[in-house]
């Protein structure tokens, strides 16, 4: 059987390791910290997880967060103008909310209780060269920071050079949850604002993300100092978010509204990478690149930790019996990984371009037809659907009519 190094702990590493351990290759996680410093540390992402990563949780035996009131039930999407955007549409299968800083803990416990060996290793590409000359594969799933530089943008899948929107996401106590739980997602001329709730180590509590368009009015969280100034940080996005988002300011109570943790906001823009997806290492071993050390999407489409999970069970299919781990191999899951994650990417960057005059058309029909908007929502679950959907003005025609025919 063979050894493999995977360098990195968040969701595609430990959903790549606890896969691989199901199947009896032995693995070891290299990360950068220990659980305990990523537990107290700041969030590295505020994902809801899809039906089908959680279908994979199952899988895996790490479904610790079954409950409803963990489940996003589904979307809620309002733009207003001419005319008004407004639906509610449902899920097939609930997402869920969980701090990575609760969740990946949890998962990295569950590894080691079944055996799994953990290492802090120093983030750099000399250690994971010298980690690799132990093992007969290394994968490199160390998120988005991950510059190794062992894995230059590919141009040529990387249509944009520069952030389409300036992100600030935060945790935050004082917004009344709704029943069933879903993801308020406002768009507006000056970006998105979406927010839902998440489970954390001391509690519920409500993510909100904001997708500010570059220059806009909304830009302004991005560089606002909110560990100096708390107060004034939660006030500038209360009033931002009153004026962008109402139905969400309603349901924010003045006197609670404070965040969960100092410093829980992620400040900057994201620019959607897609990066070559293996390398040699001078030891001589291949290096795969997987999750958002492969592939960085903006978040708007709520992907990355869904496309992570999705990648790392496949490369875990190609492992088992996939020896020799040479430049064959590394073409072979490269071609297979990106088969899954093209359609994600095309999706992603389509919404974070211009406006795109057929989607506007999905969303006025859902506004008045309850299953369009549901069909719509559940390709969230289903991006490689989603995609077919959305890819041209022919297909979202076609795919209204047969959803609306469908009685
Ligand atoms: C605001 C926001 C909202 C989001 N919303 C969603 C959503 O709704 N749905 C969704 O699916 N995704 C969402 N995402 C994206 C999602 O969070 C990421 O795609 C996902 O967490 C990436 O997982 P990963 O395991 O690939 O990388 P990471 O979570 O970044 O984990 C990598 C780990 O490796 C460590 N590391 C880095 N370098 C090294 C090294 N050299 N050696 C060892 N360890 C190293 C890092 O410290 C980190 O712990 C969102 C992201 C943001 C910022």
């Amino acid at each position: 059987m063979p050894d493999i190094a995977i360098v990195g702990a968040g969701i595609s590493g430990l959903h790549l390791a606890l896969r691989l351990q199901q199947a009896g290759v032995s693995t070891t996680v290299y990360a950068e910290r220990s659980t305990e410093d990523t537990a107290a540390g700041r969030p590295l992402g505020l994902p809801v997880r899809f039906g089908r990563t959680r279908q994979r949780e199952r899988e895996l035996g790490v479904s610790h967060w079954e409950g409803a009131e963990n489940d996003t039930a589904g979307v809620n999407l309002v733009a207003r103008g001419e005319p008004d955007i407004r639906f509610l549409g449902r899920l097939d299968e609930p997402g869920s909310g969980v701090d990575l800083r609760l969740y990946l803990p949890r998962l990295t416990a569950d590894y080691l209780e079944r055996g799994g060996r953990f290492e802090v290793l120093r983030p750099d590409v000399a250690e994971i060269d010298r980690v690799s000359r132990d093992h007969d594969l290394v994968v490199v799933a160390g998120g988005r920071s991950a510059t190794t530089g062992l894995f230059p943008r590919d141009p040529d899948r990387s249509p944009y050079s520069a952030p389409q929107r300036i992100l600030t996401a935060g945790l935050f106590h004082g917004i009344a949850p709704t029943d069933p739980g879903y993801i308020h997602f406002q768009v507006s001329e000056a970006g998105e604002i979406f927010s839902t709730r998440f489970l954390t180590a001391n509690g519920p509590v409500h993510g909100i993300v904001v997708e500010a368009q570059p220059g806009g009015p909304l830009e302004q969280l991005a560089s606002y100092d909110h560990s100096g100034d708390p107060a004034g940080f939660e006030k500038t996005l209360l009033s931002l978010v009153a004026e962008h988002a109402p139905e969400l300011r309603e349901r924010i109570s003045d006197s609670e509204f404070a965040l969960h943790r100092p410093g829980d906001v992620i400040q900057g823009g994201l620019t959607p990478t897609v990066r070559r997806s293996w390398a040699t290492l001078d030891s001589g071993r291949v290096a795969l690149a997987l999750g958002d050390a492969w592939i960085v999407n903006d978040p708007l489409t709520g992907q990355g930790a869904n496309l992570g999970s999705r990648c790392a069970f496949e490369l875990a299919e190609l492992i088992v019996g996939g020896e020799p781990f040479d430049a064959a191999f590394a073409e072979r899951a490269a071609e297979r990984l990106w088969r899954i994650a093209e359609p994600v990417v095309a999706w992603s960057n389509l919404n974070i371009g211009p406006p795109v005059e057929h989607l506007g058309a999905i969303f006025v029909t859902a506004t008045g037809d309850q299953r369009v908007a549901d069909a719509f929502v559940t390709n969230f679950n289903y991006p490689d659907k989603m995609w077919e959907v959305v890819k041209s003005a022919e297909a979202t025609q076609a795919w209204l009519a047969e959803v609306t025919e469908a009685g």
